[in-house]
């Protein structure tokens, strides 16, 4: 299976998990991932684990994309307008973009829970997307 980008999420038979850095010693997160030096300007430690980062969130914002975005982006032809959402993520607080598969603008609203799937781009390679709970 070829990802659309490697080491930024991973599939498994336990489903699909977005791929983050830990900073060991405060605790920051981030993503996509940052191997090496701790963000936090009050902290210096100098290697970030790679973890697993919670697979629901809440939605932040969300908005609609009727036209394809620029190359390198292969867009179907005809295009099809994608729904976004960036979602903050339980637990860990940082807010992570995605298509949402199976749901319209319409459909969503700021504080709504959803969850991390899979999908393939028009050109094949899978990306993590958002659904809703099921
Ligand atoms: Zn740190």
């Amino acid at each position: 299976m070829t990802l659309a980008i490697e080491g930024w999420f991973a599939v498994d038979e336990d489903g699909v998990f977005l791929l983050g850095t830990r900073c060991a010693t405060c605790g920051t997160v981030t993503f996509p991932p940052r191997p090496g030096l701790c963000p936090n300007p009050r902290c210096d430690a100098t290697s970030m684990e790679t973890t697993r980062l919670p697979r629901r969130g809440r939605v932040w914002s969300y908005t609609n994309a009727c036209y394809p975005p620029p190359a390198p982006y292969v867009a179907a032809d005809p295009y099809v307008p994608v729904t976004l959402a960036a979602v903050e993520l339980d637990e860990v607080g940082i807010v992570v973009l995605g298509q949402v598969k199976g749901l319209t603008v319409n459909e969503l609203e700021v504080g709504m829970e959803l969850e991390l799937t899979s999908g393939p781009l028009s050109d094949g390679p899978l990306v993590w997307m958002w659904e809703r709970v099921s």
